[in-house]
């Protein structure tokens, strides 16, 4: 089959993502990223939506092989966010026009269920804004009482459809309990998002693949694909970075399969590449994730080192994007953005 033939197909199978995820030819890769922006086209539009992301804590109870939060990195500096911080900066998102909030922390059960209910109910107060919860797994029980004070989606990414990577990278955790929660955060309600990463030891392009079907097979609100990149303190602190390119084509072919789901070009890809986030935004994605945490918090949430816009004023840097967008003909969204699928929510 023709490459052009093979992008304009309806659905892919796990061969056909594979083989387009290991184009190596320059001119057979800017087909699928061709076909990936008009792909966003037609399902997102112009819109490129924004997050606000304020992370509230960085203690972490799980030991995520990867990740500079882990339990056992003694040298991270811990920190919470006072619920008062907390709303108070959910202001400063909105005054900005932005209506998505992201609350995000390592698995701190300090932030329980009262907490961070009080906090939802605050942000919501005197304003219409989608709250977005990416607090990782918790009890079933506080994701249906955080959805009753107003939480409106959850961000847990697989990380890896491969069940034996997901045991090497987390010790304890399954990949199979994950999906149960991905699943009842599904039935309450929630629009979901998920996601891997890409470019952890021993990932092949196989289990991108699956990666990308898991995502479609939970029929995703949002699905986010960045770059591993190796945090000093950790296990993988001696690894190589994922690969920017690897990144792109995923982004490409997810939007291929995935359609009307919201897609972010990650602040990993932009902290790789000085242009990852206009390359990101030019092969399929439609969101953006601005980081809103006050600057003495932010430089202790070493996900992973040298985060790009680590130092940036959130109110200069929205600037900034605004410009960039600009330049490749896209606009800001001043919405919630809601998910791009229709929903029968159940009562
Ligand atoms: N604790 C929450 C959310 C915080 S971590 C949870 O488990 O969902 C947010 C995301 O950061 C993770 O889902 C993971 O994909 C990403 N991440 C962790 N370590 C990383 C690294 N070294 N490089 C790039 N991304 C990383």
């Amino acid at each position: 089959m023709e490459l052009q033939e093979l992008l304009n197909k309806e659905s892919f199978t796990k061969e056909e993502l594979i083989y387009l995820l290991n184009l190596k030819n320059e001119d057979q890769i800017n087909l699928l990223f061709k076909k990936a922006d008009e792909v966003r086209q037609k399902y997102c539009g112009n819109e490129v939506h924004l997050r606000g992301i304020i992370e509230i804590s960085n203690y972490c109870e799980q030991n995520c092989i990867y990740c500079g939060l882990r339990l056992d990195n003694h040298y991270l500096k811990r920190y919470r966010m006072t619920p008062e911080e907390i709303v108070k900066t959910a202001k400063s998102i909105t005054n900005e026009g932005i209506f998505t909030i992201v609350l995000q922390s390592g698995e701190d059960s300090f932030f329980d269920t009262e907490i961070i209910s009080y906090i939802i109910y605050q942000i919501k107060q005197n304003v219409d804004v989608a709250i977005t919860l990416s607090l990782g797994e918790r009890n079933f029980d506080d994701y249906k009482t955080w959805k009753i004070a107003g939480a409106d989606r959850y961000l847990l990414k697989h990380e890896t459809a491969n069940p034996r990577l997901y045991e090497a990278y987390h010790f304890k955790q399954k990949l199979a309990e994950r999906l149960e929660h991905l699943e009842y955060l599904k039935s309450i309600g929630y629009q979901v998002g998920s996601g891997n990463l890409i470019g952890l030891p021993m990932q092949t392009v196989d289990d991108i693949a699956d990666d990308i079907l898991l995502c479609s097979k939970f029929d995703l609100d949002m699905a986010a694909f960045g770059p591993f990149i190796p945090s000093p303190h950790t296990p993988y602190h001696n690894k190589q970075s994922g690969d920017v390119l690897l990144t792109l084509k995923t982004i490409a072919v997810a939007r291929l399969v995935l359609k009307n789901v919201h897609i972010p070009s990650t602040t990993a890809l932009a902290t790789l590449d000085k242009n990852g986030r206009k390359k990101g935004l030019m092969v399929g994605a439609n969101v953006v994730m601005p980081d809103f945490t006050p600057i003495p918090y932010r430089e202790n949430y070493l996900i992973y080192p040298e985060k790009a816009g680590l130092k940036d004023d959130p109110i200069v840097a929205k600037a900034n994007l605004e410009n960039l967008l600009n330049s490749i003909g896209r606009n800001i969204s001043y919405k919630r953005g809601d998910s791009l699928k229709q929903k029968v929510i159940p009562s």
